[in-house]
């Protein structure tokens, strides 16, 4: 007997450690399991007061508070000093993808094994992508020094994220679902990942939508975010993650929001030529039709619509365009042309409605 399908898959190793209300404590036994004497906490002014806790509990060499989105090279290359004149051994990220960026520039030349607090749904701590931006250009690769050894997740420091970032934030692990269903190394096994996660991700954004407080949602939520994270690991990056890191490095565009914002225009390109993602999907939001189930979802939680609200000029879409074309994965299940991705990036740019079989969407 013959079947249809031939594939490899491989799904990064992670150590997760779950509780709510139990960072602290769990932090500091994750420090003494790697017997490790001389922790650097990077932490962002926002998660300052996590950090001076563990610090009072931990054996802790440092805390680096300089933190930017896309990791600036000037910044990973402070952080790498100051990592190595202190001696440090662990090196403690406690925030969202910024946090765990600059750690894992520090672990890429370093080799220093990483634990990784999530503070929002951005999943950098179940992958091994590092990312850089120098000179305006966000070049980002693969490297198993860069996969943290341990994931601490507490569902209560995410409840205190803005509830606009929240939602954004949101909506990039949903991305990290539905653009692994089409990435290059897409398969049954991440697309099992895929699915569970934003079927996850969409119970979980409802009810943190109507109540950042609400429990059982933030488990979800980070529940999701992990399983999102590590289907794209595995998965690869489709041409919503090329896009989205375009936008990012070169335009300096916030990461959740841009992500939020450009997933419905991927979605309704895509979807018509990839009906095992449209079907699961579908069954992912309940809903009688992927495009609909997202659209829906989004209205409810009020995401975010157009890039011109967030820093992008439409004078920058052909310039971004002859960017991301080069990088569009050649396995997209539908050609892409530069006419595509300038109409996208247009409408991405307006918040043009997308086609939604229900109704439609944006400020139109
Ligand atoms: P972020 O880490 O930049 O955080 C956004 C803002 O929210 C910051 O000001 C931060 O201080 C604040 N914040 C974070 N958690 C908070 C909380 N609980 N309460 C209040 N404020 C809080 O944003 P992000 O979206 O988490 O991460 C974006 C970065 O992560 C980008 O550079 C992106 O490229 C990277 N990323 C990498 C991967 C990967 O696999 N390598 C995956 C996803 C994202």
């Amino acid at each position: 007997m013959t079947g249809e399908r031939a594939f490899v898959h491989e799904t990064r190793a992670a150590r997760v450690v779950f509780g709510a209300g139990r960072a602290t404590g769990n932090v500091v036994a994750e420090i003494e399991r790697m017997r490790a004497t001389r922790a650097m906490l990077i932490a962002s002014g926002s998660q300052s007061a996590l950090a001076e806790g563990v610090r009072a509990v931990a054996p802790v060499a440092m805390i680096w508070s300089d933190v930017a989105q896309h990791v600036p090279v000037e910044v990973a290359e402070r952080a790498r000093r100051a990592a190595d004149e202190a001696g440090v051994d662990v090196l403690v990220a406690i925030g969202g993808g910024s946090a765990t960026g600059l750690a894992k520039a520090v672990a890429l030349t370093t080799g220093i094994p990483i634990i990784v607090v999530p503070t929002t749904y951005a999943g950098s701590e179940a992958t091994d992508v590092w990312g850089l931006t120098e000179n305006g250009r966000k070049v980002t690769g693969t490297d198993p020094r860069v996969l943290p050894s341990s994931i601490v997740y507490d569902p209560q420091l995410t409840a205190s994220l803005p509830r606009g970032l929240a939602i954004a934030s949101g909506l990039n692990a949903l991305a990290h679902c539905v653009d692994s269903l089409w990435a290059p190394r897409a398969d049954p096994l991440n697309a099992a990942l895929a699915t569970e996660g934003a079927r996850a991700l969409h119970a979980g954004m409802r009810r943190i939508a109507r109540d950042s407080s609400d429990g059982p949602g933030g488990e979800e939520m980070l529940l999701g975010s992990y399983l999102a994270a590590t289907a794209f690991a595995s998965a690869g990056s489709g041409l919503h993650h090329k896009i989205c890191h375009v936008l990012g490095g070169t335009y300096g565009l916030p990461h959740a929001e841009t992500h939020a914002i450009v997933l419905p225009y991927v979605a309704a390109f895509t979807l018509p030529s990839a009906p095992d993602a449209e079907r699961r999907l579908r069954q992912a939001f309940a809903a009688d039709d992927a495009l609909a189930g997202l659209q829906a979802l989004r209205r409810e939680v009020g995401a975010p619509v157009a890039l011109r609200d967030h820093g992008f000029r439409r004078d920058d879409i052909p310039e971004a365009a002859d960017i991301i074309l080069p990088v569009v994965p050649a396995s997209h299940p539908r050609r892409v042309t530069r006419e595509d991705v300038e109409a996208l990036l247009h409408a991405a740019w307006a918040g043009t409605p997308v086609e939604d079989p229900s109704r439609g969407e944006g400020r139109g």
